[in-house]
C-alpha cells in the first residue's frame, strides 16, 4: 500500500482503519494491533498539532520475509527534533526512505521525520521449512537414506496385516504347515522392517546433530551482532530461550516431517487397499477421518496462539532466573530475596496460567475428538458386521478390513494431531529464530567497507547528538550530547572530567560504536567510524571499562582472546605492565589458574588489571580506560599511571577518571557538563579557568 492524507481528523481515521484492516489481514496478534491503533492514533494527532492540518502523511508498506513494515513519512512545516520541545513523541527516525522528502535544517542538516512500525507476521510453513534446509542440507545424504529406508519398510506395514490375517484364516483351517510357512515370512518381514528402522534411526541422529550444530553456531554469531542496545531493551533470557529451545524445535523439522510423512503413505496405501476391498468401508472411514481432521485443524489454530502467548511469558520467565543467578551475591547482600521471589513467583505464575490455557485448549478439542474416534470405531464394527451376515463380505477379507482400520482409524487421527502439533511449534521457533536472523527486530550492527589497518588515532567528533531513547515508544527524547565537537590528535592523552551522568562513558560508547549518534560524525583519522569495516574499527582500539569481563577460562585463556599470537615474553610483559603478575605467580596453577564465571574468584581490582593487560597486549593506536583503575588502591594505580606513561605519545588515550589525581598529567583535560564540554586545557589550566573543575579537584584534596 502506497498512499499520502491530509492530517485531519477524518483522514487519520481512515489511514488506522485501512492500516488495521491489512495488519488483521497479515494474521498480526489482537493486542499488538490494538496497541499499534491507539499509538498510532495519539502519534498522528500529535503531529497535527505541531504541523496543523495541512500536514501531510506519506504511507507505504511493506512485507519482506516475515515482517509488516509501516513506514510513515510527515510532511509539513520544518520540524527539527533536537529544536523542538521535549515534549513531543517521536517514535523513530530512519533515514535511508529515498522516495520520502526530506528536510533542510537551519543548521544544514538534512533529516526526514519518518515513523516506522514494525510487526512480525505469520511466515508460510514453506518459508520457514526454506529457512531451516539453509542448516539441514549439508547433510541431506543422511536424509534421504533416512527417508528412503523408512518407506521401504511402509510396504512392509501394509503386507503385516495381510499376513496375519491368513494366519487366523489357516487356522481356523487347521492347516499346520502353511500356518508355519506364513508365521516365518511373518517374522521375516517383522525384523526386516525393524532393521530398516534402526538403519532410519541413526540417519535420522546424524541429521539431527549436525543441522542443531549449525543452526545454534549461527544463531550464536546472530546474537554477538546485534546492537547492543536491542540486548539492553530486550534482556538475555529472551535470546538465551531461544538459543536453546527454539533451535533444537527447529532441528528436529525434517527428522518428524521426513518420519511423518513416510506414515502417512502408509495410511494412503492402507486406504487405497481398504477402497478396492470394499468401497462403502472405504467411504464411512473417509467421513469419519474427515471430521476428526477437521477438528484438529481448529485445535492447530487455536494452539498456535495459544502458545505464543505462553513463549512470551517463558522468555520473561527465563530472563529473571538468569538475572537471580549472575547477580545472586547482590541479591544477597542487598537482602532482596524478597523482592526477587515475588517477581520470579509472579512470572512463574503468569508462565503457567498461560502454558494451562494453552494445555487447556489443546485437552477440550482432544476430547471431543477421542469421542468421536471412539464412536467411529463401534460404527466401523458395526458395518462389518452387517456386511458379513449379509454375505457381502467373506471372513478374511473383513479380518484385513478390521486389522487395516485398528492400523488406520486411530493412530492416523493421533498422528495428524502430532503433525499439526509440529507444525505449530516448529512455524513458532522459526518466527523466533528469523526474527534473530532477520534484521528488522533486532537490527545487527552495520560497518562500512573502508579497511585500514595502520591508522593514527586522531580522533574527531562533529556536532555529535545522541540520546539512549529515540525511537522507544512513548518516551520524550532525553538528549545525552548535544551538538559535541572536539579533537584529538594521534598520541594525545586526553581527560574526560564532569559530574557523573555528564555524559562521559556516552563518548567511550560512541567511539567504539556500541551505539551510533544520531546526528553528525565521528570520524578517526578523518574517515567517519562508520565507513569502517569490523575489524578496522574494533581492532584499532582497545577499551578497559570499570567492570570488565573476565571469562571462566584460565588467566592465560583469558589474555589469549585478544592475541591468539602472543608469546609467553609478551605476556608477561603485559601482565607485568598491569601491575598483575606478582599475584598470578603466586597462585599455584599461575597463569593456567581458571577463574570462576565472569572472573568471579578475582578481585574487582585484579579484574581491572587483568582488564588492562589485555588491552595492552592487543597494541592498539587508541585506548579507551573509563574509570578502568576505579577499584585500585593509590599505590597501584600509580604504578599503572607509571606503565601507562611508557606508552604515552605512541597511541591515543582517552581516560576517564573518577580520582583525579591519576589524569593531572594528561596532555588535556575536557571538562564536560550535560553532554557539552564547558571547558578544556591542561590541569593547571583549567584550576584557574573553569571554576567547577576546581571544585571537583579541591573536594577531593580534601578527603
Ligand atoms: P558519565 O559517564 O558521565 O557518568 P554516562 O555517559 O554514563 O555519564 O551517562 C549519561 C546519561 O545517559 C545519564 O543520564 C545516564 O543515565 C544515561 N544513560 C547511560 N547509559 C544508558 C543506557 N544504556 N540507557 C539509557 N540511558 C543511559
Amino acid at each position: 500500500m502506497k498512499t499520502k492524507i491530509l492530517l485531519d481528523n477524518k483522514s487519520i481515521d481512515r489511514l488506522i482503519t485501512d492500516l488495521s484492516a491489512e495488519l488483521e489481514k497479515a494474521g498480526v496478534l489482537k493486542d499488538d494491533l490494538l496497541r499499534f491503533r491507539l499509538s498510532l492514533e495519539e502519534m498522528l494527532l500529535d503531529y497535527q498539532y505541531i504541523l496543523g492540518k495541512d500536514g501531510e502523511v506519506l504511507v507505504r508498506t511493506s512485507i519482506k520475509s516475515n515482517k509488516l513494515e509501516i513506514r510513515l513519512a510527515l510532511l509539513g512545516k520544518e520540524y527539527n527534533p533536537l529544536k523542538e520541545s521535549e515534549s513531543l513523541v517521536l517514535i523513530k527516525t530512519v533515514h535511508g526512505w529515498e522516495s520520502a522528502p526530506s528536510y533542510q535544517y537551519e543548521d544544514g542538516t538534512v533529516g526526514k521525520n519518518i515513523l516506522s512500525f514494525s510487526f512480525r507476521v505469520r511466515g508460510s510453513l514453506k518459508e520457514n521449512l526454506t529457512f531451516t534446509w539453509k542448516y539441514t542440507q549439508p547433510s541431506k545424504r543422511y536424509l534421504f537414506i533416512a527417508v528412503l529406508l523408512q518407506l521401504i519398510s511402509v510396504v512392509f506395514l501394509i503386507i503385516g496385516p495381510i499376513l496375519s490375517a491368513r494366519i487366523i484364516v489357516e487356522l481356523t483351517d487347521v492347516a499346520v504347515y502353511q500356518v508355519i510357512l506364513t508365521a516365518l515370512v511373518l517374522f521375516a518381514v517383522n525384523l526386516l522392517s525393524a532393521v530398516l528402522m534402526a538403519g532410519c534411526n541413526w540417519a535420522y541422529n546424524v541429521v539431527y546433530n549436525k543441522t542443531l550444530t549449525l543452526l545454534e553456531a549461527d544463531i550464536s554469531e546472530n546474537v554477538l551482532r546485534i546492537e547492543n542496545k536491542e540486548i539492553e531493551d530486550n534482556g538475555t533470557g529472551l535470546f538465551i530461550q531461544r538459543l536453546t529451545v527454539d533451535t533444537s524445535n527447529l532441528a528436529t523439522a525434517f527428522n518428524t516431517l521426513a518420519d511423518n510423512i513416510s506414515q502417512i503413505c502408509q495410511y494412503v496405501g492402507i486406504l487405497a487397499a481398504m477402497l478396492i476391498v470394499s468401497p462403502l468401508v472405504f467411504v464411512v472411514v473417509v467421513i469419519l477421518l474427515s471430521t476428526q481432521i477437521a477438528l484438529e485443524l481448529r485445535r492447530q489454530k487455536v494452539s498456535r496462539d495459544n502458545g505464543r502467548v505462553y513463549r512470551n511469558h517463558a522468555e520473561r520467565y527465563t530472563g529473571i532466573v538468569g538475572e537471580m543467578v549472575r547477580g545472586g551475591k547482590d541479591i544477597k547482600l542487598l537482602n532482596a530475596e524478597g523482592q526477587f521471589e515475588s517477581e520470579l513467583k509472579d512470572r512463574i505464575v503468569s508462565a503457567n496460567d498461560s502454558r494451562m490455557k494453552w494445555d487447556a485448549g489443546n485437552r477440550r478439542y482432544r476430547l471431543v475428538i477421542s469421542g468421536i474416534r471412539e464412536g467411529g470405531a463401534l460404527a466401523f464394527i458395526a458395518i462389518l458386521a452387517g456386511l458379513l451376515s449379509a454375505g457381502q463380505l467373506s471372513v478374511a477379507t473383513a479380518l484385513v478390513l478390521f486389522n487395516y482400520y485398528s492400523k488406520l482409524g486411530t493412530p492416523a487421527t493421533a498422528l495428524l494431531g502430532t503433525i499439526l502439533d509440529f507444525v505449530t511449534q516448529f512455524n513458532l521457533s522459526c518466527e523466533r529464530l528469523r526474527d534473530i536472523t532477520d534484521d528488522s527486530l533486532f537490527p545487527k550492527e552495520r560497518f562500512g567497507s573502508i579497511h585500514k589497518t595502520n591508522l593514527n588515532g586522531e580522533i574527531e567528533f562533529k556536532k555529535v547528538s545522541f540520546s539512549y531513547n529515540i525511537g522507544k515508544l512513548k518516551t520524550s527524547t532525553r538528549w545525552v550530547l548535544q551538538n559535541l565537537s572536539f579533537r584529538i590528535n594521534p598520541g594525545e592523552t586526553v581527560a574526560l572530567v564532569g559530574r557523573s551522568g555528564s555524559g562521559k562513558t556516552t563518548i567511550m560508547n560512541l567511539i567504539s560504536r556500541l551505539y551510533d549518534p544520531f546526528s553528525g560524525m565521528i570520524t578517526i583519522d578523518g574517515i567517519n567510524i562508520r565507513d569502517f569495516d569490523r575489524e578496522s574499527l574494533r581492532g584499532c582500539m582497545s577499551v578497559v571499562t570499570q567492570s570488565p569481563y573476565i571469562f571462566q577460562m584460565s588467566i592465560r585463556d583469558n589474555l589469549r582472546i585478544v592475541n591468539q599470537d602472543m608469546t609467553e615474553e609478551e605476556m608477561k610483559n603485559a601482565a607485568a605492565l598491569a601491575c598483575i603478575d606478582g599475584e598470578i605467580e603466586s597462585k599455584p596453577e599461575k597463569y593456567d589458574t581458571v577463574v570462576g564465571e565472569g572472573g568471579i574468584s578475582l578481585s574487582g581490582g585484579q579484574r581491572q588489571r587483568l582488564a588492562i593487560a589485555r588491552a595492552l597486549l592487543r597494541d592498539c593506536k587508541i585506548l579507551l580506560l573509563d574509570e578502568a583503575t576505579s577499584a585500585l588502591d593509590n599505590v597501584t594505580q600509580d604504578n599503572i599511571r607509571k606503565s601507562l606513561d611508557r606508552i604515552k605519545g605512541k597511541c591515543t588515550v582517552i581516560i576517564i577518571a573518577h580520582r583525579l589525581s591519576t589524569i593531572v598529567g594528561a596532555d588535556r583535560i575536557l571538562y564536560l557538563q550535560d553532554g557539552q564540554i564547558l571547558a578544556e586545557g591542561t590541569h593547571d589550566e583549567l584550576l584557574k579557568s573553569c571554576a567547577q573543575y576546581r571544585e571537583l579537584y579541591e573536594k577531593e584534596d580534601k578527603q
